[in-house]
């Protein structure tokens, strides 16, 4: 290769360090004006200051580039500098996985959910509605190897004249079945109010479709020292999902489950659209578990075992499912719950590894993902 250049390719190697020095500095710098602005409120993209430099380097440009190669050169630094302060923004919430790459496990009680442990099962009656009924689910459920048993008694319905659920009385007597079956107990808060009561009876505190978006309440359960099952609104989207799990997370909570349970779609087949995208982008935006309900988000019997199989196939750490002694007189959500001969063929179908011995939790779980 001639000398001349040789010495040419050097410069221009001298000058690529350069400019890149340079950009490094001006994304640096508009870093910084980006978080001055996010602090005053303001938005961190002013197209009106963009068009004053793109006129000002115009007006400096003496070739041989022509203006509109100059523009676009430097609309792509622009969009650089940006896209880099957006993404370190991003970086900054507690749900995100950029800030904390590894998954999160969640203690229950004794057992673990979440990745490299087996997907666990919750299941247990939408609403405890006597002693008897409790009991007698909590029994069946740990003799299936279930580690954990929901039941509400505090129901947020849609009609206020409607079953809402025993109250403080429905916590003890589901603390009290679940210590005589060695469960962990699940049931739903919807009131800030009432986090030291609940603390007394559960082993993890849900906070339910619809009042996701209850910031008062999300605020008060992450001051908590409880675990929290996050249920995703009924019109929620992936983002407002995580940005309420945030507001547990930034009161000191971390120990959020996050549970898709349905969207509110068209379809009119079912009572809700279980979107089995959201479990799979949860999973890789955050790093917390994330459950699927299979019961509410179907709302039908015959799809249970199909929407299981669907939500672990896409990674979902456990899954969400309703049993009732007799379905048909249940005080709530009649058509969903499932009886128990209906929960033992679920749990062959969905091949759900039973050791058949409570005391053998860690063997619980669904054999296979597939
Ligand atoms: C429930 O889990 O019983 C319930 C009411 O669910 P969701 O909040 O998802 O509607
Ligand atoms: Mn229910």
């Amino acid at each position: 290769m001639p000398e001349k250049v040789q010495s040419l390719r050097a410069r221009i190697d001298d000058l690529n360090l350069e400019l890149l020095a340079l950009l490094s500095e001006r994304a640096r710098l508009a870093g910084e004006v980006g978080k001055l602005q996010t602090a005053a409120g303001a938005s961190q993209y002013d197209p009106v200051r963009e068009q004053q430099m793109l006129d000002m380097l115009v007006a400096a440009n003496r070739g041989p580039f022509d203006d509109a190669t100059v523009k676009s050169l430097f609309k792509q630094v622009f969009q650089a500098s940006m896209q880099l302060s957006q993404r370190q923004e991003k970086r900054q919430y507690l749900v995100s996985r950029d800030q904390h790459p590894d998954d999160t496990i969640v203690e229950v009680g004794s057992v673990e959910v979440g990745s490299g442990r087996p997907p666990v099962l919750i299941a247990g009656p939408c609403a405890i509605e006597s002693r008897e009924q409790a009991f007698a689910v909590a029994e069946r459920v740990a003799s299936r190897g279930v580690p954990l048993f929901r039941g509400g008694a505090f129901k947020p319905r849609t009609d206020p004249y409607s079953f809402q659920g025993l109250g403080e009385e429905g916590l003890a007597i589901g603390r009290e079945a679940c210590d005589a079956h060695g469960l962990a107990f699940v049931s739903e808060i919807v009131s800030a109010q009432d986090v030291p009561m609940f603390e007394e009876y559960v082993d993890l505190l849900q906070v339910g479709a619809r009042n996701m978006q209850n910031f008062h309440l999300l605020r008060a359960v992450g001051r908590s020292s409880k675990p929290v099952l996050l249920k995703r609104g009924l019109s929620a989207t992936v983002e407002e999902w995580l940005m309420a799990a945030e507001y547990l997370m930034s009161e000191g909570n971390h120990a959020v489950i996050l549970c898709e349970r349905g969207i509110r779609t068209f379809e009119r087949y079912t009572r809700n659209t279980l979107d089995v995208s959201a479990v799979a982008l949860a999973k890789l935006e955050s790093h917390l578990p994330v459950l699927v309900d299979v019961t509410h988000s179907g709302g039908r019997r015959d799809l249970l075992v199909a929407l299981t199989k669907a939500g672990l196939a896409v990674g979902a750490d456990g899954i969400m499912i309703e049993v009732h002694p007799n379905p048909a007189v249940a005080l709530s959500d009649q058509k969903q719950q499932v009886d128990f001969e209906t929960f033992d063929a679920y749990l062959d179908a969905t091949l759900y590894h039973d050791s058949l011995s409570p005391q053998r939790l860690e063997l619980s779980g669904f054999a296979s993902r597939r």
